[in-house]
């Protein structure tokens, strides 16, 4: 950002684009882990060019769906989150939930491996299906290699 004579703020050389309700299409749920980089990779690499997506981006990503007991205020301020960008986008057709080897699991005590967090991913998917009547999409993506990110099903 450079500062203008008149006190204003403008990106050099930095295209912003805003965008109206009805280009919404779909919501990605993300962890915000920055070292996973999540949504830039998810926006760059799984949403197709032109469509918009409202992240969801907060520590654990989805994983609270499938734990209400255990990340119960997670859990609630989740759904909440969901139904409010249902609202608010009535042109929302897909929920996206992007997940990975989230250390999120010690909040809860846990440690599981990598299996245990791919399987969570595809309970995730279940759970969405079974409480929004729309597309969903489940993906675990790889900490190693950005452009990685495996189809759960
Ligand atoms: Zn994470």
């Amino acid at each position: 950002m450079a500062q203008k004579a008149d006190g204003s703020f403008n990106n050099i050389g930095r295209i912003v684009i805003m965008y109206k309700a009805e280009e919404v299409v779909g919501i990605a749920i993300v962890c915000s882990d920055p070292r996973a980089n999540l949504w830039k990779r998810v926006k760059q690499v799984v949403i197709p060019h032109g469509r918009i997506y409202v992240p969801i981006s907060v520590l654990g990503g989805p994983i609270s769906l499938v734990y209400p007991q255990e990340l119960n205020l997670d859990h609630h301020t989740l759904l909440g989150q969901i139904h409010f960008a249902l609202s608010g986008f009535p042109h929302t057709a897909e929920i996206l939930s992007v997940t990975h080897d989230c250390g999120y699991y010690e909040k809860m005590g846990k440690n599981p491996g990598l299996q245990t967090k791919k399987e969570d991913a595809g309970r995730i998917s279940a759970f969405i299906k079974a409480h929004f009547d729309l597309q969903v999409r489940s993906l675990f993506a790889d900490d190693q290699e950005s452009e990685r990110f495996e189809e759960i099903r």
